[in-house]
């Protein structure tokens, strides 16, 4: 599966910002290449022997479930990893059960794409233990670009509750919401991370009162039911808080689902006490991601513009553009062109 990195022509390089000077204050200030290195090398250089004491270690297949899936054709090994019932963790641990599978796995289109271009996505899901969801889901929330809640509409910034299409010249189709809310894999705009009220986790302790059950209850309760995260220790948040223990972190609608479901008061699941951009909870199960982009076949992260440093509710300098989008916001907003590099701004 081939797909390039898309970039900025050189006319307009020094306008593209990757990132902004401030840390995001979520999973992308972890060191996760460190604490979560995804080391293949004890499989790559093993040997037959050493395959065989794999096979032996082997607990999520088994030795006939092993042997099968490497007898069967490519295609039908494809289909088998891509079952809905095999979440992202699963599929790399059957990955280290021998060197053929790996080079199955290795070889899903939608496990290339991400392991290529995108691997700290793969380490973060490793890091806080998420279970909810297979490569697939993780692959096609990739290849969209829009924020799921609201289409790219809302501020990127939490003081402007206003959305973007009170304005006639709407702009929303250039942007990149390039957040991913790993705990149900939705992509999120910067805006909705600190405002929506159902991207604030939950705790285990907030789970416990809303369900009326133990706490050990509610973490023997199904990953699909109850999709949450095992937070990884770190600072986070635009203020830098530390976060120093492995909380973990429930996904609220879900909890309000089920309490639903129970016949519960839903009064529990409501936010109260919520510090948005100071909200630790809010940003420690974020990463960035990119757009996989279908036409042409390139792979987005996107770009802040330059030229745009203020608050203004259209043009806010957190903004963030995919390639093509900045490429037209300069030409129109900022009459930049090829040959024409007088900015207006
Ligand atoms: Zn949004
Ligand atoms: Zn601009």
């Amino acid at each position: 599966m081939d797909a390039t990195v898309a970039e900025l022509p050189d006319y307009l390089a020094e306008y593209g910002l990757v990132t902004l000077s401030n840390a995001s204050g979520t999973l992308d200030d972890i060191d996760l290449e460190h604490q979560c290195p995804m080391d293949d090398s004890h499989l790559a250089n093993s040997t037959a022997a050493d395959d065989d004491d794999l096979q032996e270690d082997s607990s999520q297949v088994g030795e006939a479930g092993q042997s099968l899936l490497e007898t069967l054709p490519l295609e039908l090994r494809f289909m088998i990893l891509l079952d809905i019932d095999i979440d992202i963790l699963a599929l790399i641990s059957i990955r280290g059960v021998s060197r053929s599978i790996m080079a199955t796995v290795d070889s899903l289109p939608e496990y290339q794409m991400i392991r290529m271009h995108c691997p700290n996505i793969l380490r973060a899901i490793i890091a806080l233990d998420i279970r909810a969801y297979n490569i697939s889901i993780l692959y096609e929330t990739l290849r969209t670009k829009d924020c799921s809640v609201c289409g790219n509409r809302h501020h990127p910034f939490y003081w402007e509750p206003a959305p973007y299409d009170a304005n006639p010249g709407d702009v929303a189709p250039r942007r990149l919401a390039s957040c991913l809310y790993l705990i149900t894999c939705q992509r999120l705009c910067s805006g909705c991370v600190i405002r929506g009220d159902d991207y604030f986790p939950m705790s285990v302790y907030q789970v416990s009162k809303a369900l009326h059950l133990s706490i050990a209850r509610v973490l023997a309760s199904c990953d699909r039911t109850l999709p949450r995260a095992h937070m990884v220790p770190g600072h986070y948040t635009h203020q830098h808080k530390q976060a120093r223990s492995r909380a973990f972190l429930f996904d609220r609608p879900a909890v309000r689902r089920a309490c639903q479901a129970a016949g519960l008061s839903l009064e529990l699941c409501v936010p109260r006490r919520d510090m948005r951009t100071a909200e630790v909870s809010r940003h420690a199960a974020v990463i960035s991601a990119p757009y996989f982009s279908t036409r042409p076949q390139v792979v987005d992260w996107g770009f802040h513009c330059a030229l745009c440093t203020t608050n203004d509710p259209v043009n806010h300098f957190r903004t963030r553009y995919t390639c093509h989008g900045l490429i037209n916001h300069l030409r129109e907003l900022h009459n930049i062109t090829e040959g024409n590099n007088d900015k207006e701004t």
